[in-house]
């Protein structure tokens, strides 16, 4: 079961328009069970359209074109699919009823344009658009189908959840896929790949395993491909086991679920409480704290201590400190922590003193040194790492080690 997406605008291809339909469009197949083959970004030319429509042809099961559908002359497309599949266009009454009905909703007068864009051509099946005014088109050849839609992404959308995956899932329901994601941190790639080589190669012919990493985590991805989805569900989950008994020190959640999430749900759980004290993050770790809905349960406040003045005004850490240990230093951290934490009264708090770059470093504190502290109960912990040289991914990285500390202080107690 085979997919192939094509994407037709001059915008696309000079990144002027993300061509974000097809990313779209490919998890929606995938989840269909189809094997998205090839993607193919084109410009709005009649010659290239019609290369690429013969060259995908046979190919697949089925193909998905969006762009090019629109009421100006750059919109080139319905022609060339009529050159393409030897028809004409006609006009299509109920087409022009619906835009006629469109345009004067929208208190628009009609024009030449419009009424073209009820010209469909005569052999298609006709894919009637209540989110827009351009229609979508059904063609088959050569044992491949042809869908073609509008470029705009709410069209599109709308065609897709309400005619095109509806009918595919009827007509080729025999193949399922899933996907599962295991969060993980704490491991570079390398030394993670390694840790499961055994378990890769351990693997069945149907099941896949990625690598996908960001910042500093890592996303395993499983995806299963099979026929009998309840067979499928059953490998998929004793493959996902396996991996918390392999890497259990490694995995902090599944299916995309962010760090500030995990840290939320367990101090939810605990009914305990968190505050920062921010220096190189500069608030982040507390804007991606207070970014998921519900956190004033568990989130108090922040100090962001850029300044030293306010490492010792604010949150009492010793001048003497800074002078002896320096401002990036885990002294510093552990005292920014323990400050927080007393200044507002939390279960725990959570500090940051780094370098994010891309200048201010040295040959003892590189660009990219980062120092966290976490306070609690417990005591106070603290951690030194040495990240890159870009001052935004390094601001990321940080608050993601912070946070990851944070959840391994709440888990361990
Ligand atoms: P069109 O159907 O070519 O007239 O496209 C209409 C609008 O949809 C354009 O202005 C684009 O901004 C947008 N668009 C077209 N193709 C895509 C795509 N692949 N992804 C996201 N937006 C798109
Ligand atoms: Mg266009």
């Amino acid at each position: 079961m085979k997919a192939i997406i094509i994407t037709i605008g001059d915008e696309l291809l000079i990144g002027q328009t993300v061509d974000t339909n097809s990313a779209w469009m490919g998890a929606e197949l995938s989840n269909l069970g189809f094997d998205i083959v090839r993607k193919i970004s084109i410009h709005d030319l009649r010659k290239d359209i019609l290369e690429a429509l013969s060259e995908v042809t046979g190919k697949s099961d089925t193909v998905m074109i969006t762009g090019g559908l629109g009421p100006t002359s750059d919109d080139i497309t319905r022609q060339t699919i009529c050159e393409f599949f030897g028809t004409k266009l006609i006009m299509n009454n109920e087409v022009l009823a619906m835009v006629t009905e469109m345009m004067k909703k929208r208190n628009f007068p009609m024009n030449e344009n419009n009424r073209r864009q009820a010209e469909v051509p005569e052999s298609c099946r006709v894919l009637k658009n209540s989110a827009g005014t351009a229609p979508g088109m059904w063609f088959e050849k050569d044992k491949t189908i042809f869908i073609f839609m509008p470029g705009v992404p709410y069209e599109m959308k709308y065609l897709m959840r309400e005619q095109v995956l509806p009918e595919l899932k009827k007509r080729f329901t025999s193949q399922v896929i899933i996907h599962r994601n295991i969060m993980t941190y704490g491991a570079p790639e390398a030394k993670l790949a390694e840790l499961l080589e055994g378990f890769e190669s351990s693997l069945a012919p149907e099941i896949k395993l990625a690598f996908l990493p960001a910042w500093g985590i890592i996303k395993l991805r499983l995806t299963g491909t099979g026929t009998e989805r309840r067979l499928l569900e059953k490998a998929m989950e004793e493959n996902v086991s396996k991996l918390y008994e392999i890497i259990p020190h490694l995995i902090y959640g599944e299916n995309e679920e962010p760090f500030e999430v995990v840290v939320g749900n367990l101090l939810l759980e605990r009914k305990q409480t968190i505050g920062t004290a921010e220096s190189c993050t500069g608030g982040n770790i507390a804007h991606l704290l207070t970014s998921i809905p519900g956190s004033s349960r568990y989130y108090i406040g922040s100090v962001v201590a850029y300044d030293n003045k306010v490492k010792e005004n604010i949150l009492g850490v010793p001048v003497e400190v800074i002078g002896k240990y320096g401002a990036v230093s885990e002294e510093t951290a552990r005292l920014m922590a323990e400050g927080a934490r007393r200044l507002m009264k939390t279960d725990y708090a959570v500090a940051t003193t780094g370098i994010a770059g891309p200048d201010g470093g040295t040959d003892l504190k590189p660009v990219g040194t980062i120092c966290i502290a976490v306070a609690s109960e417990h005591g106070t912990v603290s951690e030194k790492y040495v990240y890159g040289n870009e001052r935004i991914s390094n601001i990321n990285r940080f608050s993601i080690a912070a946070l990851s500390l944070v959840r391994k202080q709440i888990i361990v107690h």
